[in-house]
């Protein structure tokens, strides 16, 4: 199955995409993370996203399109994949469409999880993860014992640098004005399924499986 999980930051795409990887083992190609990956290894491409992605805006088209290649062509894309964070506009989404069209891969499922505004504030300044265990928790929503576990094991519950509340503002900015026209873009191609998202983790992936017509 191939998968476009689409949203604004906070919607919980990461959350879900991961667990779609290991119950399907669909995996999850998020640009975001491998992003990250290459501002930690300072290669050249991560020198050139570190500033952009610390400002909350969009990393170039050509650059997320030379990650995205790199990754889409692997072998381990065979039996689907789940795209998370990409795209980010509609450019990227006719490049998308172009690449799989050589490739003679195409979307199965286009998923917008749709979740109000306060919500995913709150979402994203409570947003950490455990430095032990790389599990993502939630200062105002993960249960108690949850947090307690990651701290009383001398764990760290560490924030990303961009989840701070200014670049939170502009990256949800930067959605509104270059990802949510992507919304009518699949609602045109008629292949956009919404999920209301701001529900337990659980509901949300319930209604993701029924979407995929899974169970
Ligand atoms: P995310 O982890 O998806 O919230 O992405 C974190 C940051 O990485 C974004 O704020 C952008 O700076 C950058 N980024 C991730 N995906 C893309 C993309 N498809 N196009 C451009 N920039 C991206």
């Amino acid at each position: 199955m191939k998968i476009i999980l689409l949203g604004a930051p906070g919607a919980g795409k990461g959350t879900q995409a991961k667990r779609l990887e290991s119950d399907f083992g669909w995996p999850q190609i998020s640009t975001g993370d491998l992003l990250r990956d290459a501002v930690s290894s300072k290669s050249e491409l991560g020198l050139e996203a570190k500033f952009i992605m610390e400002q909350g805006n969009l990393v170039s088209n050509q650059l997320v399109l030379q990650i995205i290649e790199e990754r889409i062509s692997k072998d381990d894309m065979s039996s689907g994949f789940i795209l998370d964070g990409f795209p980010r506009n509609v450019d990227q989404a006719l490049d998308l469409e172009l690449l799989l069209t050589n490739l003679e891969k195409i979307i199965n499922k286009v998923i917008y999880l749709k979740v109000d505004h306060d919500i995913l504030m709150k979402r994203l300044t409570g947003r950490r993860t455990c430095s032990l265990t790389g599990k993502l928790l939630n200062i105002y929503f993960s249960p108690k014992h949850e947090i307690d576990e990651c701290i009383n094991n001398r764990g760290k519950l560490i924030q990303r640098s961009d989840d701070n509340e200014k670049t939170i503002r502009k990256r949800l900015q930067v959605y509104n004005q270059e990802t949510a026209p992507l919304i009518k873009f699949y609602k045109e191609r008629k292949s956009l399924n919404i999920i209301l998202a701001d529900k337990e983790v659980d509901d949300v992936y319930a209604d993701l499986l029924s979407s995929l017509e899974i169970n």
